[in-house]
């Protein structure tokens, strides 16, 4: 897997991303004057034998596009962090540079963009160009992994192509994208759950569209099937029931 991270960081392939991603990490945010950018396509983050996989959209401009690790230094990144520790899967609560300590235990994030796209929009094109990164990732996880939860539509339309190309069989029609919806690929390794979950943006997290206990179950449930050993909610997190079907 270091080969292929390795490789992804010198990738130039999408000349707007290429051009967007470094022009940010040169005028940078203010807040952020004094920092370097990363300014580079963003590797998968976790381990090698992960039985879990996340997958997002696209790093953020001022997140992942200047720490250089996924969902690190940014509020989305918060909430999939504080998550995670909260089960048990994930070292710190918090992700703030790529040096701060955090790991992730038997879980990888990675996502189907590898460079921050302007308004967190990358096009059609951009995202099956960058397809055959997350092929290559799922290649090499195909034999540890069990379970993957997928954070929004974006990202389901996305992954499911990457699944069939890894060698998964997705049922045709493609399974719909809903917050709670669940399918099972199966694999030359086994099955491989996929669950749809809102992903963890500002939009739906200040919202309240996704509660932290609507994510901790999803990840849960996720964890549980690929093996991994969990917390259980704690009684003061009052759980909330997905809504199945939801559309984000
Ligand atoms: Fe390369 Fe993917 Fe970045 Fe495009 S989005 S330049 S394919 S790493």
């Amino acid at each position: 897997m270091g080969a292929l991270d390795r490789d992804l960081t010198h990738c130039r392939r999408c000349p707007r991303l290429v051009a967007w991603r470094e022009e940010v990490a040169r005028t940078k945010r203010a807040a952020f004057a004094d920092e370097t950018y990363w300014g580079r396509p963003v590797p998968g983050f976790g381990p090698a034998d992960a039985a879990l996989l996340i997958v997002g959209l696209a790093p953020a401009a001022h997140g992942a596009n200047r720490t250089g690790r996924m969902f690190t230094g940014d509020r989305s990144g918060d909430v999939l962090y504080q998550a995670l520790y909260d089960i048990g899967l994930a070292s710190r609560p918090t992700a703030t540079a790529a040096d701060d300590g955090l790991a992730l235990d038997g879980v990888r994030i990675t996502s189907p963009v590898h460079c921050a796209p302007p308004a967190n929009k990358p096009t059609p094109q951009e995202r099956d160009d960058c397809r055959p990164w997350l092929v290559g990732e799922l290649g090499l996880l195909a034999p540890t992994l069990r379970a993957a939860v997928v954070l929004g539509a974006f990202g389901w339309q996305s992954a499911l192509p990457a699944f069939a190309a890894a060698g998964w069989e997705v049922p045709r029609p493609r399974p719909a994208f809903g917050h709670g919806a669940r399918t099972t690929l199966r694999g030359a390794h086994g099955p491989l759950d996929v669950y749809g979950c809102f992903h963890v943006s500002q939009r739906n997290t200040f919202t309240g569209r996704l509660t932290p206990a609507m994510l901790r179950e999803i990840l849960r449930n996720a964890a549980t099937t690929a093996g991994l050993p969990v917390h259980p909610e704690q009684p003061q997190e009052r759980p909330q029931t997905a809504q199945k079907g939801r559309r984000a």
